[in-house]
């Protein structure tokens, strides 16, 4: 049975970028309801016993595939932030942000630009491509680049889920406070 991985922070730990009352919906019940899904789909059938990433890895495009892909991309999305504490990404990450942008800002503008161009329901990616350098993805719905060989090292969910509550339709106010909430701790960990 899957389980719902706890948040490494409190529910009203992203205030006020990200409210206690999105969280509770956001992580209690969209995310929890892919977990009860997956539970149901999964007994008796050629996906019992193996782990999620196997399932994602392993299932067409369909309902066990999507609610596996959305447990992942969901408990990727959660790791990513944390509350406001001015981090920055380290040495290393910087300058491979560096190569590939410029400098921070125009990274951060690009990378909101296509979250904001991701049409309909998604994730907007920043990955490691296999020869080191980075990029930034759109995928749709529940695709994820866990099945390519990119890296992912960040990721926004831009479905209106994660910011109806907050913002309502206004994607391009959640993606400016998105960036309040990045934990480039943790973002740096995953590039190195
Ligand atoms: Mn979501």
């Amino acid at each position: 049975m899957f389980t719902l991985p706890p948040l490494p922070y409190a529910n009203d730990a992203l205030e006020p970028y990200i409210s206690q009352e999105t969280i509770q919906f956001h992580s209690g019940k969209h995310h929890q309801t892919y977990v009860d899904n997956l539970n149901k789909l999964v007994p008796a059938s050629e996906y019992e016993n193996l782990s999620l990433e196997e399932i994602i890895g392993k299932a067409p495009l369909g309902p066990v595939f999507n609610n596996a892909a959305q447990i992942w991309n969901h408990t990727f999305y959660f790791d990513s932030l944390g509350p406001h504490a001015n981090h920055i990404p380290s040495k290393e990450l910087y300058e491979a942000i560096d190569k590939r942008w410029g400098n921070m800002d125009t990274f951060m503008a690009e990378f909101t630009i296509k979250a904001l161009a991701n049409f309909g329901s998604g994730w907007t990616w920043l990955v490691k491509k296999t020869d080191g350098s980075l990029d930034i993805i759109n995928t749709s719905n529940a695709l994820t680049p866990l099945t390519t060989e990119d890296l992912p090292l960040l990721t926004c969910d831009v479905w209106e889920h994660a910011y109806y509550i907050d913002y309502r339709n206004a994607r391009a106010k959640y993606m400016e406070n998105f960036w309040k909430v990045v934990n480039w701790k943790k973002i740096s960990e995953r590039y190195e």
